[in-house]
């Protein structure tokens, strides 16, 4: 709905995809913001991204510490910075420079610190990282990342994903969703999208510049995803 409205009174594309995620960053029902997955420490580290179809422009941040507005954060390094990516606490000395920035606090909840509890008692120890690899399926069991992508009226497409990562993640582990490529693409005239799943594995097969390239050789989006995703299984 926050999405929409931009678009309806004649907003931008990436606008509007800052806004779709904001709202659910904000909201702390998925796994983004103030609702996201906890460490295995037991704290948030959030990674985001946002792309504009327009001229491909990118702003990303990874690992970063207790962040609930992540999508913001990457949309004004997009908009402010020479750079692409930034990664960990000094994403939000960056952030303290930036004219305007409030940067928003995410606290783990009450519900997710149970949660964290109930993941940590059935892993006593810090899981291998073979372990990890096998149960990352199982620890996806509630509240994924969340994306958004956009057309706007003027035919610009744009895409934007928000996320804390997987349940019990080693501090400092960062998944697919800041890369560009791997966890989202925004290319006008061809394609817009956000990925969610396990991010070790949608890294590996660069899952949006793959189906970029399936719809920039003819396919349609729904064939183009499909088909990635299929060769992601068998991959
Ligand atoms: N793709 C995210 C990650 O691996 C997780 C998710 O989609 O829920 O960090």
């Amino acid at each position: 709905e926050s999405g929409a409205e931009v678009l309806s009174t004649g907003g931008a594309a990436i606008d509007a995809v800052v806004a779709a995620v904001s709202s659910m960053e904000a909201g702390g029902a998925f796994n983004a913001g103030q609702g996201s997955c906890l460490t295995l420490d037991g704290e948030i580290e959030v990674d985001a991204a946002v792309m504009d179809g327009a001229d491909l422009s990118y702003g990303a941040i990874a690992g970063v510490p207790g962040l609930s507005n992540a999508v913001a954060l990457a949309e004004r390094i997009r908009t402010d910075s020479p750079h692409c990516l930034f990664a960990g606490p000094n994403a939000l000395k960056l952030a303290a420079q930036l004219d305007g920035f409030e940067p928003e606090a995410a606290t783990p909840s009450p519900e997710r610190i149970r949660k964290w509890e109930a993941h940590r008692r059935e892993n006593p120890v810090a899981p291998s990282l073979a372990d990890q690899l096998t149960a990352l399926g199982g620890t996806h069991d509630e509240g994924d990342t969340v994306g958004a992508v956009a057309l706007d009226s003027n035919g610009q497409l744009a895409a934007a994903v928000s996320t804390g990562g997987i349940w019990l993640k080693q501090p400092g582990r960062v998944g697919d969703s800041p890369l560009a490529g791997a966890g989202l693409w925004a290319e006008n005239g061809c394609v817009a999208c956000a990925a969610t799943g396990t991010g070790e594995f949608i890294m590996r097969v660069a899952l949006a510049a793959d189906i970029r390239a399936r719809v920039q050789a003819g396919r349609t989006v729904t064939e183009a995803s499909r088909d990635a995703l299929g060769a992601l299984r068998e991959r």
